[in-house]
């Protein structure tokens, strides 16, 4: 195993402390140009969601330049400290890690231990189910859920595929872990012709992500949101359908996801960082930005509660909101009436 392939590891991490080169070095030294260059393309293919170029290192020092790339990327991520971008390099550093993956053999037995997983075995393999949890905790597709596997005496098997996804994702929440790191404002100052690139390409993408609804105004939101919101300032659980209704209108409406977070800590099961997750997945961490369901699938699964007159000419809850702020601007109404006459 290369550990350069693997630059979050306990093993790079010490690799990279004993070479004791200082971050101001890695700023300003010519000779770590391609560093910071390398540092800057893992954030850029991590915005746009695509993956980080693979950028193999054969020689020595291409190794330590990948290695390096790894700790001072974090540092970049750190200074535009932007809840998505931290959740998509994540995720792209663990991607990368995947394909890189495929080329192993006995180094994924050593890579897991790292991640802190032992799986034992040839493949399948067989993993105690604590280790298990931890790392397949956050996959939601059936066939992760510890009921539908094989458990016998605290193990169960995973195929040769599963265990690479399984560390995928363990990999991703080791990256997560920590970030943003706490980093001067003289640094992230050295590093702004590095960061400037990535700042325009997160405004375009948040440019292309939201509606433009203007600001928030609650007297124009539907009575599904509406009771909604009562719900949840009362303390009360929401359905997931009813959950994933209200996180994505009020997302789709210019909520920050910090906005939205707040609005669930009073609710009893509130758990802040599975809360955090779930807005951010909902606002497009991983790629796919939701939008709220239509009315019909909201009727199907009980969350509308009856239509008012506005609720019988629209057919969808973001539709509502569109039309009732535009009702509610000032001098809309009079407007209205002077063109009656
Ligand atoms: S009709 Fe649509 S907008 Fe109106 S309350 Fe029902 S789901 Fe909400």
């Amino acid at each position: 195993m290369k550990i350069s392939d693997y630059p979050f590891t306990q093993e790079a991490a010490e690799a990279v402390r004993s070479r004791n080169i200082s971050l101001d070095s890695l700023l300003d030294k010519s000779l770590f140009q391609s560093v910071r260059s390398r540092a800057a393309e893992r954030l850029r293919g991590a915005v746009g969601g695509e993956a980080i170029p693979d950028g193999r290192a054969s020689s020595e020092s291409e190794q330590l330049f990948e290695l390096l790339s790894y700790p001072l990327a974090r540092v970049m991520v750190s200074c535009l400290n932007d809840p998505i971008l931290l959740r998509r390099y994540a995720l792209a550093e663990a991607k990368l890690a995947f394909r890189r993956m495929q080329h192993e053999k006995e180094g994924l037995v050593v890579l897991a231990n790292d991640l802190g997983i032992n799986p034992q075995g040839q493949g399948p393999w067989k993993i105690h189910f604590s280790e298990y949890i931890r790392a397949a905790h956050r996959m939601h597709s059936p066939k992760w859920k510890l009921t539908n596997r094989d458990l016998s005496e605290g193990y169960l098997t995973v195929t040769d595929v599963e265990l690479r996804r399984l560390l995928e994702e363990a990999i991703r929440e080791k990256v997560l872990k920590g970030l943003p790191v706490s980093v001067d404002e003289r640094i992230c100052q050295g590093l702004e012709e590095y960061l400037a690139p990535v700042k325009r390409d997160l405004e375009a993408l948040a440019a292309k992500q939201k509606i433009d609804l203007g600001e928030v105004k609650e007297g124009a939101f539907p009575p599904c949101i509406k009771k909604m919101l009562s719900e949840v300032s009362k303390g009360a659980n929401l359905a997931h359908s009813a959950r994933f209704a209200l996180v994505s209108f009020l997302l789709q409406i210019n909520m920050t996801p910090d906005e939205v977070i707040a609005l669930f800590a009073t609710s009893p099961d509130f758990d802040q960082d599975r809360t955090r997750y779930q807005v951010e997945h909902i606002a497009g961490a991983t790629g796919t930005r939701y939008k709220p369901p239509a009315c019909a699938t909201m009727a199907t699964y009980g969350n509308c509660p009856g239509e008012d007159d506005l609720c019988r000419r629209i057919r969808h809850p973001l539709s509502y909101y569109e039309r009732r702020s535009i009702m509610l601007k000032p001098g809309a109404i009079s407007s209205a009436k002077e063109g009656q006459t």
